[in-house]
């Protein structure tokens, strides 16, 4: 088993550096920010409501993030050689509950891997992400408001696997490779 949290800012390159590892290690990647952006295309319930927080640039409510993540656990991650979680967890509260989610299947976290990138690059990532494909959170006013979310709620995620003992940074500028 080998179960990686890929950490770093929005735009950071996060789902780029997953892909990678799906094929070497043969991992399960979830992607909260896709399966969120799932519901919104299809229009459900917690698309509409997942909607309005995504397009302030807001993270969803702890609880919800939660149990969607239990879920998709539940659901996808069972019989795989581990997991890839990408974009959670983002605050606090939802490190702790990965750490219980994962004791009550029997496994543990092994590593977070932080791709270090500054806002400016990360701006003009997400930017050129934005006009490449549409996505709507990538506009100059949401981005902002991501990074500020990212600094003030996500950040503090870092020392926290740092002192865990878990926190391996990479410098996520320069090539993809
Ligand atoms: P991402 O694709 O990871 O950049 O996520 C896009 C958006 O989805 C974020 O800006 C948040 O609004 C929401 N989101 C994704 N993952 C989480 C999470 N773990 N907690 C709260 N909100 C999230």
């Amino acid at each position: 088993m080998l179960n990686l949290v890929l950490f770093g800012g929005p735009g950071s390159g996060k789902g780029t550096q997953s892909a990678k590892l799906i094929d070497k290690y043969g991992l399960y990647h979830i992607s909260t920010g896709e399966v969120l952006r799932d519901h919104i295309a299809r229009d459900t319930e917690l698309g509409r409501m997942a909607n309005s927080y995504i397009s302030k640039g807001n993270l969803i409510p702890d609880d919800l993030m939660i149990q969607l993540l239990d879920d998709v656990l539940e659901k996808e991650a069972k019989d795989k050689n581990g997991v890839i979680f990408d974009g959670f967890p983002r605050t606090l509260p939802q490190a702790k509950a990965l750490e219980e989610l994962l004791k009550k299947r029997g496994t543990k976290l092994h590593a977070v891997v932080g791709l270090e990138v500054d806002d400016e690059e990360l701006m003009k990532r997400m930017l050129s992400r934005g006009a490449a494909t549409g996505r709507a959170d990538d506009n100059p006013e949401t981005i902002r408001k991501r990074l500020d979310v990212y600094h003030n709620q996500t950040m503090p995620l870092r020392e926290h696997y740092t002192s865990t003992g878990h926190y391996l940074p990479i410098d996520g500028r320069g090539s993809i490779d």
